[in-house]
């Protein structure tokens, strides 16, 4: 719905009667074509008893800058087109037991992957830093653990996304960020399926890492994780992304909390290996699916074997 728009009209008539003991006639009618689920606009009409100083009668179109919505079944896609976004749905490029096998070339480019949403993080071809995506634009945390705006032909080897929608859950001061994570779980009964918490605000202390982009011949993950590069920050303003996975999916994403953070000034980020919150909103969203993409024209992994389950979850735990 076009919320500016209409808050602008609605602000109006709140201001006037809080500032006067005047009465407001108000009025809002939205307006469907057929059986469409969406309606396609609303009118709004106000006009105050006493004089003429509140008086409009508009219609405000249903629009997003954007997005295009779908009227009849209610659903929304946006500008980097084809693909309907579920607000429901988490979707994620490549399976973790990939990465362990060191199937590293990239499989899909950050515009295909903005297809499926506005949000989410993950890796780049050749384990090519930290990944962050926020309202549509991709950034990169590199060795040095600043972040850079992606271009949109980069390639990602795996990334989770899913198209915006949190619900606010509280204001968090002074804690240690497992802890934080703990109590939204709890809160929300989410220990078996999908979700993620969104943090805004002030970091007391961020431990991330990153790593440098490999080529082929990539070596093991075991190598790689040996080479990564810590970051450490204090007293600094940013966001943090979190996708919770159901242990029992170990494997296929990464069991528990997977977070990345990228500080508001883009000076400092990657993925987080501890933090203590300052003072935070916090958002969550839960997932009713999950969807998997698979790189099934790449010879790499249709002829991998994938079978090898053994030190997985260690192998995950010191890589991504
Ligand atoms: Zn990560």
């Amino acid at each position: 719905m076009n919320q500016e728009t209409m808050v602008q009209y609605e602000n109006q008539v709140a201001d006037y009667l809080r500032l006067t003991k005047n009465h407001v006639r108000y009025r809002v009618t939205p307006y469907y074509k057929d059986n469409e689920l969406l309606c396609r606009g609303v009118q709004m009409e106000a006009q105050n008893v006493e004089d003429s100083t509140i008086s409009y009668n508009v219609f405000i179109y249903n629009v997003e800058d954007g997005y295009t919505l779908d009227y009849a079944t209610g659903n929304t896609k946006n500008d980097y087109g084809g693909i309907f976004l579920d607000k429901m749905r988490l979707f994620q490029n490549g399976t973790m037991q990939m990465l362990s096998e060191g199937l590293l070339d990239g499989t899909i480019t950050l515009q295909e992957l903005l297809k499926y949403g506005d949000t989410g993080i993950g890796t780049g071809e050749g384990i090519d830093g930290e990944l962050v995506i926020l309202d549509n634009t991709g950034y990169k945390i590199d060795e040095n653990g600043t972040a850079k705006e992606l271009d949109k032909n980069f390639n990602v080897v795996f990334a989770d996304i899913h198209q915006s929608n949190y619900e606010y859950f509280d204001n968090f001061e002074n804690i240690d960020l497992s802890h934080l994570m703990e109590q939204v779980k709890k809160n929300i009964n989410g220990e078996n399926y999908f979700f993620s918490i969104k943090l805004h605000g002030l970091f007391t202390k961020v431990k991330t890492r990153s790593t440098r982009k490999y080529s082929k011949p990539y070596p093991s993950l075991e190598e790689i994780a040996k080479n990564q590069i810590e970051f450490y920050a204090e007293n600094i303003y940013g966001t943090l992304i979190s996708y919770y996975t159901p242990i029992i999916y170990q494997g296929v994403a990464v069991a528990g909390f997977h977070s990345h953070f990228i500080s508001d000034d883009k000076s400092m980020g990657g993925h987080v290996i501890s933090a203590n919150i300052g003072s935070v909103e916090t958002c969550y969203q839960k997932f009713e699916s999950f969807t998997q993409k698979f790189p099934l024209d790449s010879n790499s992994f249709t002829n991998a074997d994938l079978s090898n389950t053994q030190n997985l979850d260690s192998i995950i735990k010191n890589v991504e």
